[in-house]
């Protein structure tokens, strides 16, 4: 990261509120329910499915987990009623991971009870290393009880090679998104070299897909994405084993041809009225999108 582009980052809270919401409108569907629905109608009638995130983690008070709860159980029964293809994606942090681990898996009970009798699927994102353990531990537990759940594994992680091994042995075939991770992390812990990353993940994914795994390829970075085409022809692997996913607003392009190749392609489709910290969240993450905000302010560009 450049020197500007930290500065950039520095200086991302003087942006006005009405600026970064013009901005977000491209990564998130909305503030309401109808909004992402009405996101997700659209990204079906491209060939696109989705997977719904209602905005909001690390909650504090368990009032806050329970109407997320009432929420994504909303979300699965409309997903449904519209006979819609998409499932939900949710933060363990937003359903009391922090809190109180017994009343976080109950919740998750309550969604995954919902969406089996829905026919529908619920993944676990995954958060910053505070969380990984838990995370995996809470995953490890569903599944015992669910065959609907899936995770998450980030390719920055030192720790996502044994882990993934680990839940393979236990669970013979695991359902996994693998990302490259959006956390902040300390070297200890996590890779920083983008070209360490770029081949973990192409590790875990071939991993994974020798074993049978179903496995979401999350990313926009085009160099993976040939590199899994590589690897599904060499397996000769069926459209049941894998899917591509990437995030609403970004690089749909790429989306596209993904699709006219004939691949399942998902859309991670954000909503709720946390936008504002969702977005400075994605800005960071890509400071050339904050660099043109910047910009604008100041009547550069
Ligand atoms: C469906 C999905 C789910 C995810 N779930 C998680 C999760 O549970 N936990 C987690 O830690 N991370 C998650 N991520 C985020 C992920 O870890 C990366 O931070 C993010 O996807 C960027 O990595 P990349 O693979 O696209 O590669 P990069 O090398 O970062 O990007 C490749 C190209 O895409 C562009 N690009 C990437 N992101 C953006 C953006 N936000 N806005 C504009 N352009 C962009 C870049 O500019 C670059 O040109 C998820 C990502 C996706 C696609």
């Amino acid at each position: 990261m450049s020197l500007f582009d930290k500065l950039v980052i520095l200086t991302l809270p003087l942006v006005p509120r009405s600026l970064v919401g013009k901005i977000a409108s491209r990564y998130i569907a909305g503030e309401t329910l109808d909004d992402a629905l009405r996101v997700v109608q659209e990204l079906n009638g491209v060939g696109c499915c989705a997977t719904l995130d209602v905005l909001g983690e690390f909650i504090t008070r368990k009032d806050e987990a329970e109407a997320a709860v009432t929420e994504y159980l909303l979300a699965l029964d409309r997903i449904r009623e519209q006979k819609l293809d998409a499932n939900i994606s949710i933060k363990l942090t937003m359903l009391g991971l922090k809190l109180d681990l017994d009343f976080c898996k109950d919740n998750m009970r309550k969604l995954l009870r919902r969406a089996k009798e829905l026919g529908n699927f619920v993944r676990i994102d995954m958060e910053d290393s505070s969380c990984t353990s838990d995370t995996l531990a809470v995953f490890s537990e569903l599944r015992q009880e669910f065959d609907n759940v899936g995770f998450v594994m980030q390719s920055y992680m030192r720790r996502s090679l044994p882990d993934i091994q680990e839940q393979m042995r236990r669970q013979k075939q695991v359902n996994v998104r693998v990302c490259k991770g959006i956390y902040v992390e300390p070297r200890r812990l996590a890779y920083k070299d983008m070209a360490i990353i770029n081949r973990n993940y192409d590790l875990l994914v071939q991993r994974l897909l020798e074993n049978g795994s179903y496995v979401g390829i999350a990313t926009h970075d085009e160099k993976l994405v040939w590199n899994a085409y590589r690897l599904i022809d060499k397996l000769n692997l069926g459209q049941d084993r894998f899917e591509f996913q990437m995030l609403l607003g970004v690089d749909e392009e790429l989306r596209d041809l993904i699709v006219s190749d004939g691949y399942k392609l998902r859309v991670y489709v954000p909503y709720g009225k946390q936008w504002y910290e969702y977005s400075t969240r994605r800005l960071k993450e890509n400071p050339a999108v904050a660099n043109k905000i910047l910009r604008s302010v100041l009547g550069m560009g």
